[in-house]
């Protein structure tokens, strides 16, 4: 049905370039100007309320969960519904958005985007992030291992990944303490602020139906169990993390915060921008092989805004622009990798991509790569340069999907801003 529908047969005007056409209708979770708190589908700049459409008989075709959120204000039952539910769902928006007899009845549950503060849209369940970039797995090979082998021997047959901190997963536009930790300072490790804060350009993808531990999740079904995807900044404190990483991998240098972007694009809206993933050498046990288009053409970008920047009326200005088709390990092959020691999925997980990295200068998904760890630090408009991040810096990571900017599905954005952080009170 999408497919032979065109912008112009909905009623909705949606202005153009705007990240939120008829053929996206994300779902996301925002507090009115009045506190209140519910459940959006995203179109153009506006939103509809999905209770007060469920409760006025406009879903009447769907199940009653459609509407209504959970008791703790989050997606995850609708999530958990499954597939074909979240298809139902569309399918019903689309015929509502394009007929045109419903604009008098509907046109007065629509609230414009920005009178909505966008919250997190699903109580995160466990966090699991990946590492799963060829390029961005080279460069921090090359610059937290100089005299060894880039890639560790097991990084082209396994998804490497570790368990984040689902608790401190935050939302568009929290601000992010700088923390504080024990970084080697002049050979021995010294507590203080980290003075190599940092961006992790990512995408995540958020569970839909759950499954019974004990039963893996072949990877040709990876996509039964996916709700959707979104933005990850995944904040990384370079010299915590570099002290504390081996041998069991990040902690305290990542666990800080992860910021979300509020808008979970659903599968089905993706659909049309599937990709063949690259070719896998060498070739991948049974378990995470996948055939067909896996993939999704992504493109994605990293602005940054000093204080002095936004003091001045200076715009934030891209840093990075790269693209997700060339991720060595999709997230198909992620969803059976976490699963196949038989570990359950629960409605609400979140994974991410790791950071996204080019092959280009200028396409690094990271500020330590970007960089090169103060090597090459990067100039901002108000002649300041940065290796890592100030306190004030404002970063915004943007994507969305297909490269012909008349036909795009927007991912929406996810900002975060630095705040001196806080010490211990040990340390005063
Ligand atoms: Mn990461």
């Amino acid at each position: 049905m999408s497919a032979s529908l065109a912008e112009t047969d909905s009623w909705v005007d949606v202005p153009p370039g705007s990240p939120f056409p008829l053929h996206n209708l994300p779902l996301g979770v925002g507090r009115r100007t009045d506190g209140t708190v519910g459940a959006f589908v995203a179109i153009g700049d506006q939103a509809l309320d999905l209770a007060e459409a469920a409760g006025t008989g406009f879903l009447d075709d769907s199940p009653a969960e459609y509407g209504l959120l959970d008791a703790g204000g989050t997606l995850n039952g609708f999530a958990a519904a499954g597939r074909s539910a979240h298809r139902a769902l569309r399918r019903r928006l689309m015929e509502l958005f394009t007929d045109r007899t419903r604009e008098a009845q509907l046109s007065p549950l629509l609230v414009p985007i920005d009178e909505l503060t966008m919250v997190l849209p699903i109580a995160v369940g466990d966090y699991v992030d990946f590492y799963s970039s060829l390029h961005h797995a080279t460069n921090l090979g090359r610059l937290f291992r100089p005299d060894g082998e880039a890639l560790m021997p097991n990084w082209r047959h396994i998804p490497i990944g570790y368990h984040g901190r689902s608790g401190t997963i935050v939302p568009d536009g929290a601000d992010i303490p700088r923390p504080h930790g024990l970084r080697l300072v002049a050979g021995g490790p010294q507590y203080g602020a980290s003075n190599a804060l940092d961006i992790e350009l990512e995408v995540g993808f958020v569970v839909g139906a759950p499954s019974d531990r004990g039963y893996p999740v072949a990877v040709a079904d990876a996509d039964d169990h996916l709700f959707g995807v979104c933005l990850i900044n995944d904040w990384s404190a370079r010299d915590i993390q570099a002290y504390e990483y081996q041998p069991l991998g990040p902690f305290l240098g990542k666990s800080f915060a992860t910021s979300m972007s509020p808008w979970i694009v659903t599968l089905d809206a993706l659909e049309p921008y599937r990709v063949e993933p690259v070719e896998q050498d060498p070739p991948v046990a049974n378990y995470l092989h996948a055939t067909g288009a896996t993939g999704f053409d992504l493109y994605l970008e990293v602005l940054v805004q000093s204080e002095t920047m936004r003091a001045s009326g200076s715009e934030p200005i891209v840093i990075a622009r790269t693209g997700f088709a060339d991720i060595y390990w999709t997230a198909a092959q992620q969803l059976a990798h976490m699963t196949v020691n038989g570990a359950s999925l629960r409605a609400g997980d979140l994974f991410a991509s790791g950071t996204v990295s080019g092959p280009i200068p200028g396409s690094e998904g990271s500020l330590i790569e970007q960089s090169w760890r103060g090597e090459r630090p990067i100039p901002l408009p108000d002649g300041t340069t940065r290796s890592f991040l100030l306190d004030g810096d404002r970063i915004t990571i943007r994507g969305w999907a297909g490269s012909d900017p008349g036909s795009r599905i927007g991912l929406g954005s996810v900002t975060g801003t630095i705040t001196p952080g806080h010490l211990t009170t040990t340390e005063h």
